[in-house]
């Protein structure tokens, strides 16, 4: 069992492709993470870093406390599961499984016990005197999982080791994996670049982008509240839906079709800093109501209307696409409706779901923290005592705590009898004026 900590870990390649950026994580004894994102993210060579497969660029990884960075693979007791499995041909699955045993001279009763412990696990009873080319891929992949459980290492390492099973055996397999896991109780860290596999199997999502990390969460809160508008539209399927627009008294208004979305009193006190600013509207498929949805009255100041382009069926729900104006837009809705292509239809914003993201950093905008657009001035004496003020645009971040430190020193400065506040100076700096 197994704590692992990697930080402020960086892979550059020769040929200098800067991989993977400032890697921090803190995983703890017997938990289940996912790196997950798209192919090219970092994921494979992280996981082979700690494998020991590959250097280390800089930085420092630590199983269980100890420094690991130059330890050699065999000495960091870690097994690995690929997506190509190597299996030995000339040997059945019972001894590909207990080879690695043998080598560590691991009593005979032992070996026996763990390799049909394993089988047992794995379903492979009743192929043990198979020899791999007598097995249809699923089969074989479990017999490289199964070499890895009778080791018991201290972590498991799986790269996309699901990827050359058929759909059906996919779905078995993870909660199979997730069952081992509990079993076992190794710590593992798993890569897939299916985010449905990082939702169901995980106990913390790390969804890693062009080599650095989005956010690190479990599953849910990944879920509701993503860090930025590429893990909103990563993780989920149909993908959130963004709407464009600006903040406008308390509304929202749609870029292209000008309809209004109501904020509440809270979403309009999170976007204070936002007022007659552009900024992202999120809302997952399955927090659209549907006009005849006996939900839509409550939301009805959060409706717009679409064009339905196609209606997707899947069973007991549908994936309603369609467009308001030029922006494609998912309704996940009970199969129960009359909807037809090219109809126009009303669909209401269930506003306790809504997420909201800086359209210039794409991030979060969030009680905790906000991000935002502003003229930042400066006023400053020349040496005839003329008042420079200068201005620069740019964006901002402050933490609540520090709005809330401007705002109350703003207020003292008035109070003290000095009438011009940073506002009032941006303003006359936006017309142009010098005062
Ligand atoms: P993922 O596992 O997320 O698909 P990888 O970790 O395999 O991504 O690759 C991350 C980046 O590093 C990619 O841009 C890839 O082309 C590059 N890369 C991977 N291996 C090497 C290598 N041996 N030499 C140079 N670049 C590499």
């Amino acid at each position: 069992m197994a704590t692992v900590k990697l930080v402020n870990v960086n892979k550059v390649y020769d040929g200098g492709v800067h991989a993977v950026h400032d890697f921090n994580i803190d995983i703890a004894d017997r938990e289940f993470i996912v790196f997950v994102g798209p192919s090219g993210c970092g994921k494979s060579t992280t996981l082979r870093m700690i494998a020991g497969l590959e250097e280390i660029s800089y930085g420092e990884l630590l199983i269980d406390g100890e420094l690991k960075n130059n330890a050699a693979p065999k000495d960091r007791d870690i097994a690995m599961v690929f997506q190509s499995y190597a299996l030995y041909p000339q040997m059945t699955v019972y001894n590909n499984m207990a080879y690695a045993l043998k080598l560590r001279k691991v009593p005979k009763d032992e070996i026996d016990k763990r390799v049909r412990e394993a089988a047992k696990i794995l379903k492979l009873t009743p192929y043990l005197d198979r020899k791999p080319r007598a097995l249809s891929g699923g089969q074989r992949q479990r017999v490289a999982l199964g070499r890895s459980i009778v080791r018991r290492p201290k972590v498991f390492l799986m790269d996309e080791p699901l990827s050359n099973l058929d759909a059906k055996l996919r779905v078995a397999m993870r909660s199979e994996i997730v069952r081992i896991h509990e079993e076992v109780g190794a710590t593992t860290i798993y890569v897939t670049h299916d985010q449905i596999e990082a939702m169901t199997m995980a106990s913390r999502i790390v969804v890693m982008k062009d080599g650095f990390i989005q956010q690190i969460g479990e599953p849910n809160e990944v879920y509701r509240n993503p860090a930025n508008i590429f893990v909103a539209g990563f993780i989920g399927t149909p993908a959130m839906n963004f709407l464009h627009g600006v903040v406008e008294k308390g509304y929202f208004i749609i870029d292209g079709t000008g309809e209004k979305i109501k904020l509440s009193k809270e979403q309009t006190a999170l976007l204070k800093n936002y007022e007659g600013k552009r900024l992202v509207y999120g809302i997952r498929p399955e927090n659209l109501v549907y006009q005849d949805d006996e939900k839509f009255a409550s939301f009805s100041d959060c409706a717009f209307a679409i064009k339905v382009s196609m209606v997707e069926l899947l069973g007991d729900i549908v994936n309603v696409h369609g467009y308001t104006g030029k922006t494609e837009i998912i309704v996940k809705t009970g199969n129960k409706y009359q909807i037809k292509d090219k109809q126009d239809v009303k669909v209401a914003i269930d506003y306790n779901f809504a997420r909201f993201f800086n359209e210039t950093t794409t991030k979060a905008i969030t009680p905790e923290y906000c991000e935002y657009e502003e003229i930042e001035v400066t006023q400053s004496l020349d040496e005839d005592n003329v008042v420079i003020i200068e201005q620069k645009k740019g964006v901002f971040a402050r933490t609540v705590g520090a709005i809330k430190d401007k705002i109350a020193a703003s207020k003292k400065k008035k109070g003290q009898g000095n009438e011009q506040t940073e506002s009032d100076v941006a303003e006359k700096t936006n017309d142009g004026k010098k005062s």
